[in-house]
């Protein structure tokens, strides 16, 4: 059985705080590297990123599109920030959108460039509704979808504490077009957290890494099997069929599962925040609410989903755990040189992630990081929850 991983969001160097190192030379590399069969192209209705991949990837007949002599199969894909609604009751919802070919690319990059400046980011602000949206993509284009971005993060998404909404019927206006084919999880929550809440699960769940930069793509992960097309892969996200299982981080990890004040150091579990009425102990202002109390707020409202959904598995990327092996910063020159090595010398990163044999691990890296992955399969590790903007942590046994 041939697996495919596929991470659909992802940013290019025109958005902001993207590495400079995000072309698409780079992310084939490390697509390989890691062992992404499939990857969104990101920010696809910037003006110059759009010209830049229409130059260098071929369209194929399957939907996907390749580098000349390229292996992964990109994606046309870009993330767009609405922004409407009435004034203090501003929305901000982020939705990824994915397109076919670049036909319908063009035909949304001009309907959108009505309504925001698609030259100053890479994610475009768009004043315009989730409805306004859905009707576009309906009535302008055939295979365009979307899908709601990380929508628990507290400011821009979906059902986000500080501007979404309380249940998908608010947010789309009536019924959700056909179109909508899955909710993102994000870093902060995991599909247990989201099983909470009924209204959520009338979707797929997928998990992406919204990465900034080409060393965290496919931090967060859909696997599939037989994906051959585009069309496959959209029925297999609609339905769930061949769609094998996620991989996600702890959502500890994530920047915003508990509640909490990053100033003041602040942060805490939903049940203390109640009691200190959403105050921060330290300053008195207002607390930034994160996920796990969000996900209790709605599932308060919608209830517990009973169904089957797609399984998953926890991980953590390979270069945070050499990290912590080494006691270093992930991005400190002798972390990044021995994840380098390991990854020429043992394989792709989800297969040593995954599958390489402890004596294999400890033959070309030591016995700490054998155990340190090992200890990771088994869910053996100390979680500390981020918090307002700053990541949790994930400690090794
Ligand atoms: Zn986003
Ligand atoms: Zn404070």
């Amino acid at each position: 059985m041939k697996k495919n991983y596929v991470d659909l969001h992802i940013h290019s160097p025109f958005s902001l705080a993207t590495s400079k190192k995000m072309d698409v030379d780079n992310l084939e590399i490390m697509a390989i590297k890691k062992g992404i069969d499939i990857l969104a192209t990101g920010d696809i209705f910037h003006p110059e990123w759009q010209n830049i991949l229409k130059t260098k990837l071929v369209e194929k007949k399957d939907g996907f599109h390749k580098l000349k002599d390229g292996k992964t199969n990109f994606i046309l894909s870009g993330e767009v920030s609405l922004v409407f609604g009435e004034v203090g009751k501003k929305k901000k919802v982020h939705v990824l959108i994915l397109c076919k070919d670049f036909a319908e690319t063009e035909k949304l990059t001009k309907i959108f460039s009505a309504y925001g400046k698609l030259k100053s980011n890479g994610r475009p602000f768009l004043k315009m509704s989730l409805k306004q949206l859905s009707d576009y993509i309906e009535k302008e284009t055939k295979d365009c979808f979307i899908i709601a971005a990380h929508i628990w993060t507290p400011h821009y998404s979906l059902f986000g504490s500080k501007s979404g909404f309380n249940s998908l019927e608010e947010a789309f206006e009536g019924k959700p077009t056909d179109r909508l084919i899955a909710m993102e999880t994000g870093l902060s929550s995991d599909p247990p957290m989201n099983r909470l809440v009924k209204d959520v699960m009338r979707y797929t769940l997928v998990s992406n890494s919204d990465s900034h930069s080409p060393l965290k793509i496919g931090r967060e992960v859909n696997v599939f099997q037989n994906i051959s097309s585009f069309d496959t892969l959209i029925k297999s996200i609609k339905t769930g069929k061949n769609f094998l299982y996620t991989i996600e981080f702890f959502p500890e990890e994530g920047k915003y599962f508990y509640d909490g004040h990053r100033k003041c150091s602040v942060s805490l579990h939903p049940e203390q925040t109640f009691k200190r009425k959403t105050i921060c102990p330290v300053c008195g202002k207002k607390l930034t609410v994160g996920v796990l109390n969000r996900v209790y707020e709605l599932s308060k409202i919608h209830g517990e989903f009973k169904g089957e959904t797609i399984p998953f598995k926890y991980s953590v990327p390979l270069i945070e755990i050499i990290a912590a092996v080494l006691k270093r910063k992930d991005n400190s020159p002798v972390v990044l040189r021995e994840y380098y090595a390991l990854l020429d010398k043992i394989g792709k990163e989800f297969y040593i992630l995954e599958e390489a044999e402890f004596d294999l691990i400890k033959k070309y890296s030591g016995e700490m990081l054998a155990k340190s992955i090992t200890a990771l399969r088994e869910n053996r590790v100390k979680r500390i929850p981020g918090f307002d903007g700053q990541y949790g942590k994930i400690i090794f046994e």
